[in-house]
Parts: C-alpha cells; structure tokens; sequence
C-alpha cells in the first residue's frame, strides 16, 4: 500500500462526504481501487453512491474519480503505433434511430481522424451500437486487442464493443447504482461516462448528449447540466472535450431496430438517402471533432471535406473496409438483402385522422422496438435484429387519414399489432402545425453554465 493511502478507511471517506467535507485526489483514488480489488464492500460503494448523490462531488473530485475509475482497467495507448492522426472519439448518451456512430467513424476516418470506438449495448428503450454491428453476421465486436489496434491502424476507424478490460470498476458501482436509486446523480453518469471513454486513449472527444422525450435526462436543464459537466471534467482529464445537446423528441433517423438501422446506414454512406435530420446531426458532430482535433480550421471548412468524403464514396469505403476487416461481409453495400436479416411480418400503422404530426413520444417508440425484440428488458435477454421501425413521420410532416405513421417489422403478427398501438400511441395529430424545435440546442466548449 503506497504510504499516503495508509491510514485510509473507506468508512472515513464515506463518512466525509457524508458531511460534505472535500475528498482529497489520493482518498478518492484509495476508494476506487478498493472497489476494483473487493477490499471495498457492496454496502460501502452503495452508502458511498447515497452520500455522492446528496452532497455530489466538484469538478476536482470528478475529475479524480474519473481518472482512478479509468485506471482501474487496461488504457488503450496509440503512441507506439506512430498513427499520422488524431486519435477521436464520439459518445451519445444514447438514442432511438440513431446511427450517427456508424457514419461518423468512418467519415472522420476518412478525413484523417483515428477512430477506436468502443461501443456499447443498448440500455432501456436506446438502442445501442454493439448490437447494430451484431446484426451484420460474421462480424466480430469482441476482437482481441492487437486486432483491434490493426484495424483501426489500417482502416482509420474500427467499431467494436465493450470490454471488462476497460474500466472494470465502473461495471462494479454502476450495478450497485442501479439498485440502489443512485444512476441520477450527474457526477457519478460523468464518470461512468468518461472512464470507458478516456481508456480509450483518445486525443479528443464529442459527446453528444441528447435532449427530448427519448432522452436519458428528464429535461434540458439536467441534459445541460450532464454536457457541462462532461465538458469540464474531460478537459480537467487533459483529453480536449466538448459536447453538442441534441434533439431526441423523435426518432432522429427514420428506422429503429438493429438490422433496419444498418440499412439505413448504408443508404446514406452510399447516398441513397439522407434524411435531413440524421445528416445534420452527424455533420455537426463530425465537424466539431475535425475543429477540436485541429483536422479543420473552422466548421465550414470541415462540413465541405465531410461532405466530399460522403459524395467521393471515400466514406462508404471506410466503412466496407472495416466490415470486412473485422470479419463481415465484404459486400454488404452491393447486397444487404443477402445479409441482413428482414422480418417475416411487415404492417403499416395507419393515421387515424389527419394532420400535422406535432409530439412523438420517442421513449415510448423505442420501448416499441423492445416489445418487438429487437432490444433487452433483462441484460441476458437476446436480440432479434431483424424487427423494429421503418419510415417513421418525422414531426412537422401532415399525413391524411389512413396514410403510414411508420411501418411495424415484425416476428409475428400478434407482435406487430402491439407495436402498432405503441406506435400509433406516441404520436400526436394535430390540426395546427406546432413549433419547429431545434435540432442541435448548443455546443459547450467549457463546462462553464451562465
Ligand atoms: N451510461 C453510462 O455509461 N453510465 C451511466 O451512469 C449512465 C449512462
């Protein structure tokens, strides 16, 4: 035990920030590695959960928590590999049809960025990136590390899924957490957050934290208050951070559902089909990651370079290489009907009347997509990847009486009748069109909030 942590207690440090008293970087350390190495016990991490959620924590304590959360765990170094880039990274606090990372990485690849993106599964009524690759036979979210550091040294941008190598103490408090009524408190997210990420190793990180009736945060004063405080922390890290809040009142793509997604994202790599709101966002994103890696000197500048990157087809090729590199087909662009799983039942969900489609419950689409099986309720549940969403209204659009809010892919028809009513549940029609929101609410470049 290294002198300064010998007379450490986990019940004196509980005990302190019970009485809000500051915790020094060493204490905070002690604690965290504690729980990586079971000296510190369940009931301790749960009391410790409670006293944080309270009291919380400054940003000098998070970002100390931060560190030793990340060090916990394997930190991925890319030095050795003399990569002619930036190392970067995108992380959303997840979404429903929201297939940005399977464009972004590939984009910014082929712009020169590095992109080791470890992915993770989808939590609650999110989808999540891991299970999009998983849809995709052959291709392999686990490789081992050399594999890993190979493709993204020859291809730019290798997706892969988490590992309980990296930042394996988080994995510990976030169960506990879990249990115990403490998720909500934005220290804890921010460093549950960004220990995964900064073992990564990365040179710089967009978060794009999303706001709206499918967001992880309640409301935009806390989604707010998650981006600044992952803004400030990332940077008190050392790795250069910001974040973009976005909207996520509706489904930001117009598919949800693990193979239809990778449909999606191939038609717009390819340019089949770009839907307006999942090309704004993913440019904005990638923009702001070529700027704060010193790829692009200003937005415009990188939004006409990830624009030539869609139209040269370099991007698509980015991301075929990857496919085929990490052992998926190596013609899924020319045939994705001969790889991707389609469901055997596909409905229509009819307009009950006309109008303007004004509110979507977007929570409650992604539950849709759960109920269909195409997500988890329980973390050992299975996937069905071939079910979900497709052509979902976007908000603003009139539909007339009987015209498609969405299209219901489906396992069986008593599966897809209950989603129809989910899906016809979530939207609104109205008479009157409703204010447009904005798509992207603010970028944060300091953690600092008026
Ligand atoms: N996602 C995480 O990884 N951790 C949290 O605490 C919340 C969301």
């Amino acid at each position: 035990m290294a002198p300064d942590t010998a007379l450490f207690l986990p019940q004196e440090i509980i005990r302190k920030k019970r009485d809000r008293q500051a915790l020094s970087a060493a204490e905070i350390r002690f604690f965290v590695r504690g729980i990586s190495d079971g000296s510190v016990s369940e009931g301790q991490i749960a009391a410790f959960a409670m006293a944080v959620y309270f009291n919380d924590m400054p940003m000098d304590e998070r970002v100390a928590f931060t560190l030793a959360m990340r060090d916990s765990g394997q930190v991925l170094e890319w030095r050795s590999l003399n990569l002619p880039g930036p190392v970067l990274d995108k992380h959303s606090t997840g979404g429903v049809g929201d297939v940005v990372s399977l464009a972004l990485g590939p984009m910014i690849a082929a712009c020169g960025g590095f992109v080791p993106m470890i992915s993770g599964r989808g939590l609650g009524h999110t989808g999540g990136t891991m299970d999009k690759f998983d849809a995709i036979p052959g291709y392999c979210t686990k490789p081992d590390s050399a594999r890993f550091r190979q493709v993204v040294k020859d291809v730019g941008v290798a997706i892969i899924g988490q590992t309980d190598a990296l930042a394996p103490s988080d994995k510990r408090v976030y169960s506990i957490r879990d249990v115990t009524a403490t998720v909500e408190s934005v220290a804890m997210i921010t460093g549950s957050i960004l220990s995964k990420k900064l073992a990564a190793g990365l040179d710089a990180l967009v978060m794009d934290v999303k706001v709206g009736s499918g967001a992880f945060m309640p409301d935009f004063e806390k989604s707010r208050e998650l981006a600044s405080s992952i803004v400030s922390v990332g940077n008190g890290a050392g790795v250069n951070t910001s974040a973009l809040l976005t909207d996520m009142n509706e489904s930001l793509g117009p598919s949800a559902g693990n193979a239809l997604e990778v449909r999606l994202a191939l038609d717009y790599l390819s340019g089949q089909c770009r839907p307006a709101r999942l090309h704004e966002v993913t440019l904005a994103l990638c923009a702001e990651m070529l700027v704060l890696a010193g790829l692009a000197a200003d937005h415009a500048s990188a939004r006409v370079r990830l624009q030539q990157a869609l139209d040269s087809g370099a991007a698509a090729e980015r991301f075929a290489r990857m496919v085929s590199a990490l052992g998926g087909p190596s013609d899924l662009f020319e045939r994705p009907d001969a790889h991707l799983e389609a469901a055997p039942v596909v409905l229509a969900v009819a307009a009950p009347r006309a109008g303007y489609a004004t509110r979507c419950d977007c929570r409650a689409l992604g539950m849709a997509v759960v109920g269909l099986g195409g997500g988890r309720t329980r973390p050992s549940d299975g996937i069905d990847y071939a079910v979900g969403l497709s052509e979902l209204l976007t908000l603003g659009e009139t539909v007339r009486a009987g015209q498609p809010l969405a299209l219901v892919h489906a396992r069986s028809e008593a599966a897809a009748r209950d989603a129809m009513r989910q899906v016809l549940a979530a939207y609104t029609l109205s008479e009157q069109p409703a204010v447009a929101r904005p798509l992207i609410y603010e970028t944060l470049r300091d953690g600092s909030l008026p």
